[in-house]
């Protein structure tokens, strides 16, 4: 696995991060760029190039349900395989899982030299999984956001915080026209960090195993266990378990740790300065060791890619095992019954209207 970063700049401060006046839209002015696929990145990064003034091309299969939908947003749509061949840069935002078999059968043969191979995630390079030609650029922009927020913070003038990444340069201008890529869907207004395929995949991967997705929703679920079996009432322990989480969490967003230790009351900052390593306690940072060595040493990524091969049997049991679980049910209860609701099925439909 090929790296391009030392383990010494990973964390550090000086990392590079871009902004508008860094970035020369004449770098990607005059190109054409095929975005395939038009789901949460596709729909985004599409409608952002093509307000920004650059050339698009969507690619979609000619029996894809997003075709009306890029159609009626205005944009020109070709088959994946006549998008590539229509344009100088190839924007892959197609299901990582889907990515090989798309590269496979529709970019590679349509690919020309000199062509840029761009990628919003870095698991199929890093991996190995998509091995370009060496007569290609290969750059990664990233917006660390989900691809609705892509767009709705571009029409606000706001923009959304993004990475960029080269792996191969061999025109010698993969760089700037990165950036310019970066500038053009308006990661570059909020600023744009300079990252490698290896330390974006790694962190992501690692990030979303230990503390986003998997970490919390196992504390979650544990924490409301423990309450309910003691006899404590479903609907205190969903609240104080699930429903508060965001609270807390949007605090620590906008101020950090300090913020929220401040906010909450000094007996809920002693009890939780006093228990919280005894709960994730050294087991759970040796676990973690363990999660993050498997994501750098590929057995991550060679599990995950053989249980796709074989029809995702472990996902489907193990998806259908947390939906089943009773916060689940009482949360359903629950958010039918407060005000927030209403503002959840909104976003919800907006999800769906993205990435049907
Ligand atoms: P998605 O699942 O929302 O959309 C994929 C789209 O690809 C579909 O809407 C469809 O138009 C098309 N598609 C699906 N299967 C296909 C197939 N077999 N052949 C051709 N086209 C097909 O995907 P996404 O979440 O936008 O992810 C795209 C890339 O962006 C991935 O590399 C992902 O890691 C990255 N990314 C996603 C997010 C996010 O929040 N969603 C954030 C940053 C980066
Ligand atoms: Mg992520």
């Amino acid at each position: 696995m090929t790296t391009e970063t030392d383990d010494d700049d990973a964390y550090s401060f000086d990392s590079k991060i871009y902004y508008d006046d860094d970035a020369d839209p004449t770098a990607i002015a005059g190109k054409t760029v095929a975005v395939l696929g038009y789901g949460s990145q596709g729909h985004a990064h599409a409608q952002n190039l093509d307000d920004s003034g650059v050339d698009v091309v969507v690619g979609l299969r000619e029996d894809s349900s997003s075709r009306a939908a890029a159609e009626s947003d205005g944009l020109r749509v070709e088959t994946p395989g006549d998008a590539v061949a229509a344009a100088d840069i190839v924007s892959v935002l197609v299901p990582d899982t889907v990515q090989p078999d798309v590269y496979e059968n529709a970019i590679e043969p349509n690919l020309e030299a000199g062509d840029t191979l761009q990628f919003a995630h870095g698991f199929n390079i890093h991996y190995n999984q998509i091995q370009p030609p060496e007569d290609v650029d290969v750059t990664m922009v990233a917006p660390k956001s989900p691809g609705h927020l892509v767009r709705r913070n571009y029409e606000s003038d706001e923009g959304t915080p993004g990475l960029l990444a080269v792996y191969q340069d061999v025109t010698g201008e993969a760089h700037d026209e990165g950036l310019a890529y970066a500038a053009a869907i308006g990661c570059a207004r909020a600023g744009v960090i300079e990252t490698s395929f290896r330390e974006e995949t790694e962190t992501d991967l690692f990030g979303e195993q230990a503390v986003l997705c998997g970490g919390v929703t196992s504390l979650v679920k544990q924490g409301y266990e423990t309450l309910v079996e003691a006899g404590y009432s479903p609907e205190m322990a969903y609240f104080e378990c699930l429903n508060e989480l965001k609270l807390i969490v949007d605090l620590m967003y906008e101020d950090g740790l300090g913020g929220m230790w401040q906010s909450v009351s000094d007996t809920a900052e002693y009890g939780g300065l006093t228990q919280g390593d005894e709960i994730v306690d050294e087991h759970a940072r040796e676990n973690m060791e363990e999660v993050l060595e498997q994501v750098q040493n590929g057995q991550f990524a060679r599990e995950w890619i053989a249980e796709n091969q074989a029809g995702r049997p472990s996902y489907t049991q193990l998806k259908t095992r947390e939906e089943s679980h009773e916060i689940e049910q009482v949360g359903e209860e629950l958010r039918g019954l407060f005000a927030w609701a209403e503002e959840d099925e909104e976003s919800d439909e907006e999800k769906t209207e993205v990435r049907a």
